[in-house]
């Protein structure tokens, strides 16, 4: 058996090495057209950021991996330096030619995988060819990039924000960089998180010093008249003085080999591959950034370009290779991330999505203590949790702070992939000591509090409906639940507002009308959600609690 593998990255690598394991005399070639193999690529952030200060590690540490190391280590044969240049699916062989010599020979192959991986998309505007602008896909662009910094680079512009986006403007924060980050969309992290969360992720930029430019693309990037960055210009006409501009406006699937092969090309624009990962010719088979995957929820064709993934698939194929009949069933849009001291990420459906697709959503925002809050260092996570009302049905989760709340995360992906519903969130069996977690885990708590809004028991107003009311005239009370001297120190502006302390509620109650729409608020939520059952108690049938109240309160404008 003869297995020929074009990229040698992440796929490609595990593809060879899980071969390898399962077949010791099959003939395994990998060909990769950088001088560079199976390196961190996620660790690259960190790097810059000189969290990992040496530059090796990022190749593998005390063992590089290089070709070398993968034929006595990994008993396949690796050439790097060497690119495909074509597919010769009728003679089923490869052409491919050495970068350092020139020269081009035929690989012949029984089966063939694609894991060519994808490049980060550069946006046809002036100025992406200047000194200063970079793109970061490997080491030696971090290697770049990091160098700039050392040698005083201080501005910085961060075209994009999504994940890369996010995690290199969390690395030049750290490095001390003026940053400022430019996102079409007029939220960051669109395709990640809904707006309150998304929102809550820039405050938190923004008190780290970062600017944040939204809602209009880069349309150029300004030179200084020696062939340097200068500044970023938005088509609205906003600029940013920068001497570094990083492109992280997403990555597109190499698919250029494929195409000219004649294979199926999927509706995201990347490789189609069936659920054994075969694409439409059998003998080929294709794996990681470069194809496209179904989602879990939703059986649409999604592009989601992550390590996570390709070094999944890199096993589903060798195992089908060797004819063991493995499935890859999807992804379910789970994609985690670290800013600075923050711990974000996401599952699942957003609200917006899930609507868009008609189901009857109902969400809850919690902040929660990710372990006992007596236990030194324990953090806030603000949880998201999303369901279908009609079924209860976990439909997706996003999770942003300083507490631990990518294990949250990992709840729910694992529950969304077994189909649970919230109940089943709630009655999982999770481990618990006071240095973990709290009794009930954070996760497990936004299951209940969802489910008491399912059940009637709790009546939420989520941030954005609340800020809909802020901005109108319509009557209503704005309570404040919290003791005196905490509303003395700030809260929400509304001339809407009145503070009667939950504890005071039953004494003072009356001095609420019995027919307006009174909206509770407090730090975290508890107090709030306190107040309205017993608001509801006394007759006050319009009572709701603001979700995560202050908290997750996500419009800065509206405090005082
Ligand atoms: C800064 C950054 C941070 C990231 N962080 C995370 C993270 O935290 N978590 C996560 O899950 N993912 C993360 N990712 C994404 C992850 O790195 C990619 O999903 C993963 O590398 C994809 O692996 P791959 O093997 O499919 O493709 P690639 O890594 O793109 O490798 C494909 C290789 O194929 C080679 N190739 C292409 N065409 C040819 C040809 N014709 N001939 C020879 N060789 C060819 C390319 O040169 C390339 O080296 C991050 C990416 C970046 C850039």
């Amino acid at each position: 058996m003869k297995v020929l593998i074009i990229g040698g990255v992440a796929a490609g690598p595990k593809t060879a090495a899980r071969l390898r394991r399962l077949d010791p005399d099959a003939e395994i070639t990998v060909i990769e057209r950088q001088d560079l193999l199976s390196y961190a690529g996620c660790g690259m952030p960190y790097y810059i950021e000189d969290i990992i200060k040496d530059y090796d590690q990022l190749l593998g540490g005390a063992t590089i991996r290089d070709a070398e190391y993968f034929e006595t280590q990994k008993g396949f044969t690796v050439h790097d330096q060497t690119e495909a240049l074509k597919i010769n699916r009728d003679t089923k062989t490869v052409t491919v030619k050495d970068l350092r010599t020139g020269e081009t020979r035929d690989l012949h192959y029984d089966k063939l995988v694609l894991a060519t991986g994808s490049s980060p998309f550069v946006p046809r505007m002036e100025g992406t060819e200047l000194n200063g602008v970079h793109r970061l896909y490997n080491p030696h662009h971090a290697e770049a990039i990091k160098t700039a910094i050392n040698l005083g680079c201080r501005k910085v512009a961060v075209v994009g924000g999504g994940l890369i986006g996010m995690e290199t403007c969390g690395a030049f924060i750290s490095r001390g960089c003026n940053t400022t980050v430019l996102e079409m969309m007029p939220t960051l992290v669109p395709n990640l998180m809904d707006e309150e969360m998304a929102q809550l992720l820039e405050n938190y930029l923004v008190s780290k010093g970062v600017k944040v430019i939204k809602g209009s693309p880069a349309a150029k990037i300004l030179d200084d008249g020696k062939g340097n960055a200068a500044a970023v210009e938005t088509a609205d006409g906003r600029r940013v003085e920068a001497d570094m501009v990083i492109l992280a406006i997403g990555v597109r699937p190499n698919t250029e080999l494929a195409v000219e092969a004649g294979l199926e090309i999927g509706p995201t624009r990347a490789i189609a591959v069936n659920e054994y990962l075969q694409t439409s010719d059998p003998d080929i088979y294709a794996g990681g950034d470069c194809v496209e995957c179904t989602h879990i929820m939703t059986g649409e064709k999604v592009f989601a370009p992550l390590g996570s993934t390709a070094n999944k698939h890199g096993r589903v194929i060798a195992d089908n290779i060797m004819g063991k009949e493995m499935k890859f069933p999807g992804v379910s849009g789970t994609a985690v991330f670290k800013l600075l001291d923050w711990n974000c990420g996401t599952t699942g459906l957003t609200e917006k999505k899930a609507r868009s697709l008609g189901y009857d959503v109902v969400t809850t925002i919690t902040p929660r203590c990710d372990y006992s809050s007596y236990i030194p260092g324990a953090k806030h996570t603000i949880i998201k949790l999303i369901a279908d009302r009609a079924t209860c049905k976990v439909l997706g989760c996003q999770v942003v702070g300083e507490g631990d709340g990518v294990k949250r995360i990992d709840v729910v992906a694992t529950a969304i992939k077994f189909g649970s519903n919230v109940k089943g969130i709630a009655d999982l069996d999770l481990g618990y000591a006071p240095a973990y977690s709290t009794a009930i885990d954070a996760i497990q708590h936004s299951a209940n509090v969802l489910r008491n809004k399912i059940q009637g028991i709790a009546h939420g107003v989520s941030p954005i409906e609340l800020k809909a009311k802020l901005d109108s005239d319509e009557e209503f009370i704005l309570l404040d639940v919290r003791g005196k001297d905490e509303c003395d120190a700030g809260g929400l502006k509304d001339p809407r507002v009145k503070n009667i302390p939950v504890n005071e509620l039953k004494l003072r109650y009356n001095e609420l009308p019995l027919d307006k729409e009174i909206i509770t608020y407090c730090v975290i939520g508890v107090r709030a959600y306190i107040a309205e059952r017993v608001l509801r108690g006394l007759g006050y049938e319009k009572a709701r609690y603001l979700d995560g109240s202050l908290t997750s309160w996500p419009y800065p404008e509206y405090l005082n």
